[in-house]
């Protein structure tokens, strides 16, 4: 095993830290804040076949995830990632790497243009030696509006189409205010120094529950603008399907955000076929193959569709999510992705009208942070059914046998009153 390989549960996982789970150790390739070529995105699902166990999942930050290495396949997997350029040669620098870039930036016109302040970021962060030590889960999250990504970060930075000089900077949560964008990569820079040295290896929302905002408001006190708070995205539109905006995309879904090796391929196939080879994943584990034209349509969905992917937005499977689970998560009290799917039948006309379903093999609850209609926790003394709640509102309900949950939903999927 590598030497600056570190194995910790309950690490957040990456390509030099790995964690270990009950189908063998993870690793996790940072894909949200780039562009893959299908020729990287073939190259990790032959990764994950030759040295995981052929599965690649989507995160909820939009990484890849290989899954089921050994200890003899470890090292191999990550020299073929730096060989190809998918990881920072330094842990450390890697570690720093964790932003999130909208994925319909330069694509979608409901989003802004993102490219130049993200490459800027990035190359301030790698740069940033001094800043060694963030928590492992430390992220950026970078977006220009449109479709909402629904996922937290440590420091956020908001740019809207209608103001695009514009950037508004968040931490922890909390709005702190507006700089210039061209001044928001050494704003978010400014921003983790100083919850570093507030609290060194905290997430900043801990770091703003212990100190408030004043002194984040006091590194940035130069750079501050007045300007309004930036105005609602406008409502969510599906992810899927072909869409033109400054650029051209067809959006697809992947049950659950897991694959097989087979899948990535033809996927990658997909996108060299019928589109410009370009592929970017998102965080609601769906991907976009770029520049694809209205006339390729009907065979790419065609041909996504028969290689088990989602093409219709109105597919229950969108608005349910389920965790890896027993067996392959240690954690996990049962199964849940065959379990989820067991559910179709009597939830499938609540989940195709816009009804959402989460499935947590244990009370972690690392699928969703949020609430869902359905929520079901596996414990060891049973299944847990919470409506309308998230994890911790259904730890609260009483423990049920199988038989009895699914009686339950068969009467909820009815619309029998709860
Ligand atoms: S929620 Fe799921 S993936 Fe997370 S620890 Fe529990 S069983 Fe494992």
């Amino acid at each position: 095993m590598s030497g600056t390989t570190e194995q910790r549960r309950g690490y957040c996982p990456s390509v030099w830290t790995p964690m270990e789970s009950g189908d063998g150790m993870l690793l996790r390739v940072r894909a949200g804040a780039r562009t893959l070529h299908a020729g990287e995105l073939r190259g990790l699902a032959r990764l994950a076949r030759s040295h995981g166990n052929g599965l690649l999942e989507i995160t909820r930050r939009a990484n890849l995830q290989l899954r089921g290495l050994s200890e003899a396949s470890l090292t191999g997997a990550q020299e073929e990632l730096l060989r190809r350029g998918l990881v920072e040669a330094s842990p450390e620098r890697e570690a720093r790497l964790g932003v999130l870039v909208h994925p319909l930036a330069g694509l979608d016109d409901a989003c802004a243009e993102l490219d130049a302040l993200a490459r800027e970021l990035s190359r301030l962060l790698a740069a940033a030696d001094d800043l060694s030590g963030l928590p492992a889960k430390f992220g950026v999250v970078v977006d220009g509006g449109g479709r909402p990504l629904e996922v937290s970060a440590d420091i956020r930075v908001d740019v809207r189409p209608a103001d695009p000089f514009l950037a508004f900077l968040s931490a922890g949560g909390a709005l702190l205010g507006a700089v210039l964008v061209d001044d928001a990569p050494r704003a978010v820079l400014a921003l983790a120094r100083a919850g570093h040295s507030l609290g060194p290896g905290r997430r900043m929302r801990d770091v703003v529950a212990e100190h408030g905002l004043a002194p984040l408001h006091d590194c940035l006190r130069e750079l501050f603008v007045m300007a309004p708070v930036p105005p609602a995205s406008p409502a969510p539109d599906s992810w899927l399907g072909h869409h033109v905006g400054r650029r051209s995309w067809f959006g697809l879904g992947i049950p659950f955000g897991a694959a097989e090796a087979s899948q990535w391929e033809a996927l990658a196939t997909l996108a060299e076929r019928y589109g410009s080879s370009q592929v970017r994943i998102t965080p609601r584990r769906t991907v976009v193959l770029l520049d694809v034209a209205q006339s390729e349509v009907p065979a790419l969905s065609d041909t996504a569709r028969r290689q088990g992917m989602i093409v219709d937005p109105r597919d229950p499977l969108l608005n349910v999510v389920a965790c890896a689970g027993a067996p392959a998560c240690r954690s996990g009290c049962h199964e849940t992705r065959a379990f989820a799917l067991s559910l179709l039948r009597p939830l499938g006309a609540r989940l195709a009208a816009g009804a959402t379903l989460h499935v947590s093999g244990c009370k972690k609850g690392c699928a969703l942070d949020g609430p869902a209609d359905f929520t079901i926790v596996h414990g060891e003394d049973g299944p847990r059914l919470g409506l309308g709640t998230d994890v911790a509102g259904t730890l609260a309900a009483a423990p049920l046998t199988i038989v009895e949950l699914k009686a339950r939903l068969a009467e909820l999927g009815r619309g029998e009153p709860s």
